[in-house]
Parts: C-alpha cells; sequence; structure tokens
C-alpha cells in the first residue's frame, strides 16, 4: 500500500512502526470491587507510577538535566504524600472506584492551584493534571507509547506531533516521522528537519492504515509512503538512502569555505535552533551565527516557566559555542500551534490570530522581565547576542518592548549584576502590517529578519497547517514575493542589515531572488547549511538579476516556481 503525504524533512526512512494513538480515559464503565479491592487497585497502580517515573525522571536527567527530572521526581513526591494518599482512600471509602477517586482528588487540587496567581502554584496545577491522566491509564491498562524509549529503527505514526513531543524524542532511534496534519512550515517539521529525521506529515487516515510494527519506508522528499512493501521496493529505496547519504557527504567540502557568490561577495549563512545543543551541532555544521533561536521550546515539555538562571545558562551556552559570532535569540514565541499548558493561556477561535508572542509577552511584563534579564546577562561576556521580537505589527510594540528591556538594565545596573549594555533589538517581519509598514519600524529596530512560514500565511490568510488549503500557500505567489522585495528595499534604505529565518530561506529556488534584492543573511536549519552555501555558489550577479526580472514578471505561483525550478536546474 502507498500512502500520499507532504514530504516535509528530506531522507529516506526504513524501520517499523510504532503508532501514538489519543488515549482514552473513560472510566465510566469501570464497576466498584469493594473498600479493599479499590485500595489494592490504588496501590498497584501508585508503585507502578513511582517505578515508571523514576525510569523517565532517570532519562531526563541524562538526556536534559537534573532540573528537568527533579520536576519528575516531584510528581513522585506528590502523590505519596500521606495527606493525598488519605483522600483518595476516603474518597474510595464513600463508594468511588479507584479511578473516579484519583480523578476526583486530584481534580480538587488542580483547581486550587490552577485558582492561585502565582506562577509556581499554576505549576503545581499541571503537575497534578499529569498525575491524574498518567494514573488513570495505568488503572485502566491503556498502554502509552514512551516517545523518549522508543526501539531503534521506529517510525512514528501520529495524528499529531506536538511541538513537546518532538522535543522528548530519542532522535537517534527514529528513523521517520508520518503525521495526519501538519505542513512544510508547521513546527513539527521545522524540528524533524532540525533532527534530520525524514518525515512526511498531513497523510490523510496513516493512524487507521497503518498497525504498529508494519514495516515502512518513508520518503521525505517526495512525501510518499510505502507500507509493507515487496522486497523490490525495499532494495529500490535502501539504494534511494545510500545515495542520498552519499550527496550529503559529498556537501563536506563546503564545511570551512566562506559563503560567497560566483564573483565573491559575502553572504551570511547563519544556521535555526531550538536549543543548546542544537546550537554546537549548527557550529559544527559550517553555520556563521544563529540566525533563529526559537526560544518557545524551552518552556514545552515541562511543567514551570524556566527561571532567569536557567535561562541564562541556555542562552550562555548558546553564547559560548560561537563566541565571535553573531547569535539572534528571538523572544518567547508561544501560542499559534505552539501550546504551553501551564502558562494559563486560554482557547481561541483563532490562534493564529490571537494572543500570543509578543502579544502575549507585553501583556505579561513580570514573566517578559524573566527572559530579557537572563539575555541581558548572557550576553555580557561575548557581546554576541542580538534580541529579536516575534510577530510585530506596530511600532508600539517595539517601543514597549525596548522601555522593558531599559527598566531590566536599570535593575541589573542597581544589582550590580552583569549585563550587556549595548544589546541589539530587531524584529521579525511576518505579518503584512509589518511588512507594509517596514520603512517606518526601520526607524526603531536595529535589524530585520523574514519570516516567511509565518508571512506567507499571514499573506496568503492560510494556515500554515492545514492540508485543505495547502495549495495556497505559497512563498511563490507573486503576492508574497513583491512583499518580502519590499521589506529588503525598506531595511537597506534604512541601512540596518536584513536577514530570512522562514524556511524559504533555504530554498534553491529562492537565492537568486533574494541575492539580486540585497538580502544580507540566510538562516536555514543545520541540515540546510552546506546545500544552501554550495547554491550561493553557483550564481553571478548578472544571471540572478536576470532570473529575477523574468521571475517578477510572471503573474501566477505555479509560473513562478516552475520557471525558477528550470533557472535553478540550468546551473
Ligand atoms: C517564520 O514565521 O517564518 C518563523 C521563522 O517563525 P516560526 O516558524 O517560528 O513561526
Ligand atoms: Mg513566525
Amino acid at each position: 500500500m502507498i500512502l500520499h503525504g507532504i514530504g516535509a524533512s528530506e531522507g529516506i526512512g526504513i524501520g517499523k512502526a510504532v503508532c501514538i494513538r489519543e488515549q482514552n480515559l473513560d472510566y465510566s464503565s469501570v464497576k466498584y470491587g469493594g473498600r479493599d479491592a479499590e485500595k489494592e487497585r490504588l496501590k498497584k497502580a501508585s508503585k507502578k507510577f513511582s517505578e515508571k517515573t523514576s525510569r523517565m525522571a532517570e532519562h531526563i536527567k541524562k538526556q536534559v538535566g537534573q532540573k528537568e527530572s527533579e520536576i519528575l521526581t516531584g510528581q513522585i513526591m506528590m502523590l505519596s504524600d500521606p495527606f493525598m494518599t488519605e483522600q483518595i482512600n476516603d474518597a474510595i471509602d464513600s463508594g468511588l472506584c479507584a479511578e473516579a477517586a484519583v480523578d476526583q482528588v486530584c481534580g480538587m487540587y488542580a483547581q486550587m492551584f490552577a485558582g492561585v496567581d502565582n506562577e509556581m502554584m499554576r505549576q503545581r496545577a499541571a503537575d497534578v493534571k499529569d498525575i491524574k491522566n498518567r494514573m488513570l491509564s495505568i488503572l485502566l491498562g491503556v498502554s502509552e507509547v514512551d516517545i523518549s524509549e522508543l526501539p531503534v529503527g521506529t517510525v512514528l505514526i501520529a495524528k499529531e506531533l506536538t511541538p513537546s513531543m518532538t522535543v522528548g524524542l530519542k532522535k537517534e532511534n527514529v528513523a521517520g516521522i508520518i503525521t495526519e496534519t501538519g505542513g512544510i512550515t508547521s513546527h513539527s517539521a521545522i524540528l524533524a528537519r532540525a533532527m534530520e529525521v525524514p518525515a512526511v506529515l498531513s497523510v490523510h487516515g496513516a493512524s487507521e492504515q497503518i498497525k504498529d510494527g508494519d514495516s515502512l519506508i518513508t520518503d521525505g522528499k517526495e512525501g510518499t509512503v510505502f507500507v509493507n512493501p515487496d522486497e523490490r521496493t525495499l532494495g529500490e529505496y535502501i539504494k534511494k538512502q545510500e545515495l542520498f547519504l552519499k550527496e550529503k557527504s559529498l556537501l563536506a567540502i563546503y564545511k570551512n569555505k566562506p559563503t560567497v557568490d560566483a564573483e565573491g561577495s559575502i553572504f551570511n549563512l547563519y544556521a535555526n535552533i531550538g536549543s543548546a545543543e542544537e546550537a554546537k551541532a549548527a557550529a559544527a555544521s559550517g553555520a556563521e551565527g544563529i540566525g533563529l533561536f526559537r526560544t518557545e521550546f524551552l518552556y514545552m515539555d515541562r511543567t514551570g516557566v524556566p527561571s532567569e538562571t536557567e535561562q541564562y545558562e541556555v542562552y550562555k551556552a548558546v553564547s559560548d559555542a560561537m563566541p565571535e559570532k553573531e547569535i539572534i535569540i528571538r523572544t518567547l514565541d508561544v501560542g499559534g500551534d505552539k501550546a504551553v499548558s501551564y502558562l494559563g493561556m486560554e482557547k481561541e477561535e483563532n490562534p493564529f490570530l490571537g494572543h500570543r508572542a509578543i502579544r502575549y509577552c507585553l501583556d505579561r511584563p513580570e514573566l517578559f522581565k524573566i527572559q530579557l534579564r537572563a539575555l541581558l546577562r548572557a550576553a555580557a561576556e561575548h557581546e554576541n547576542i542580538k534580541i529579536m521580537l516575534p510577530l510585530v505589527t506596530s511600532v508600539e510594540e517595539i517601543r514597549q518592548a525596548r522601555a522593558l528591556l531599559e527598566k531590566c538594565k536599570g535593575e541589573l545596573k542597581k544589582e550590580g549584576v552583569p549585563y550587556f549594555d549595548g544589546i541589539k533589538l530587531g524584529i521579525m517581519v511576518e505579518t503584512p502590517a509589518a511588512a507594509l509598514t517596514a520603512d517606518i519600524l526601520a526607524g526603531e529596530s536595529d535589524f530585520f529578519s523574514i519570516g516567511t512560514n509565518d508571512l506567507t500565511q499571514y499573506t496568503m490568510a492560510v494556515d500554515r497547517g492545514n492540508p485543505k488549503v495547502e495549495k495556497l500557500y505559497t512563498v511563490f505567489s507573486p503576492a508574497v514575493l513583491r512583499s518580502i522585495r519590499s521589506i529588503i528595499t525598506a531595511a537597506k534604505e534604512a541601512r540596518i542589515p536584513v536577514g530570512m529565518c522562514g524556511e524559504a530561506a533555504a530554498d534553491p529556488k529562492l537565492i537568486p531572488l533574494l541575492m539580486t534584492w540585497g538580502l544580507d543573511e540566510f538562516s536555514v536549519s543545520s541540515s540546510r547549511v552546506l546545500a544552501t552555501r554550495a547554491e550561493i555558489h553557483k550564481w553571478r550577479k548578472a544571471e540572478a538579476l536576470k532570473v529575477t526580472k523574468e521571475a517578477m514578471s510572471l503573474s501566477t505561483a505555479t509560473g513562478i516556481e516552475g520557471y525558477l525550478e528550470s533557472a535553478v536546474k540550468s546551473r
């Protein structure tokens, strides 16, 4: 059987299916077995919970760090607290089965903690909810897949792979990823590329058609999935996989070369990252800096806001990984498809148009200041960190953020804590409002970075993760291309640097246009650094200009993309 979807992360993944299904925690059909039997079930489930959670804590301690593992050990302590155990046992005495007793008592605690206006307490609420769900799944015997302990050669199948799930993956063991939703710029896709795991997204009906243990081939370029392929197909794809890996290794000759066009003009080639570990990989991949650190990933896969010290340590580690290079760190960009449960964000009708990114941060100055202070401090030694604001739509947002930054500087000065006074503050240009007022925003920004993922979504009024409107989601639309051109022009006129950190920066078809318009910096995932450098090497200015003129004279996205495809191939 062959299934089709969107090729979201290149490469051929061959392995066995592990399906992540939504858990059904409905216990309405469980019959009360009497006090003693229910208490015994509770005791056994609590024991299993503690054993499982300690194993997870041990794993996280090794993979992530001591502090993160303490969240889990804290959960064990919470559940074994005598007062809580007594309350659950009392509920059983009153005639509830173990499931209902756990649900009732944990629910009561979660509500109590969530009602307190204190970040720490809200973290507790998320912890208790987590305990409740995991206890219910143990009691009901619903098996959960532990994605941090997948066997080698796993092809993961999920309805949706949330960014926090992806963060917990052990990438060495994952041969491929298949989901039923998500597009080329959804965050699962971005993470899959960062991990260099082949991924096919938006495969309709994948979780019904694929069973655990099925043998699978994932072609992350073409967007195809072969389920239980025959020997011939398997042989063919093993060869394709070898070829892909060989081509990748050939790019190694570009590793220590500068990023220049065929005439020697220099461009900056940076990497996009989501963690301090990735900064090391980016440096090793030959990137000349970091063009985008998506800090929201630091806030995920945990139950509370990372403290100033924790954030400082991460930003400092990134700064240390490339002390001589520029590091652009984006402030918290939550909302949209990036949910962080403990932040207490409300469910919205239109999350991509809602209370997200800079809007959310400016409304929670105490939370925002933790990050700004950590950034100012981390920049003190190498002075190589720049701060970037996401989803800006007006100059007031920049002013407010700058005022808050100044306030943080004042506080640090008073406290005698070292910080970098000259830190630059730039913005992502990723909304039509910012693009149309780029000349005004350039007057108050130290730099621009074009976020084509969102810019395309908002310019075309098309959800970047919705497969039904996927055809409309294209950076080659004349509307998006004109927008990019005018943003670069505005930056040039204001003499501020302009980069691009959206996924389009790694598309070879756009390179002649971006070079011609004067983009200063390309920021791509680490896995695309060398391929992008190799593409830039191919172009002379006059040829790039000719191709750009021709492309911009065309009136349809398919026409432009088709033309650019053949122009790039003929190089
Ligand atoms: C973008 O929108 O292009 C971007 C780089 O940011 P993100 O993908 O994190 O929204
Ligand atoms: Mg964006």
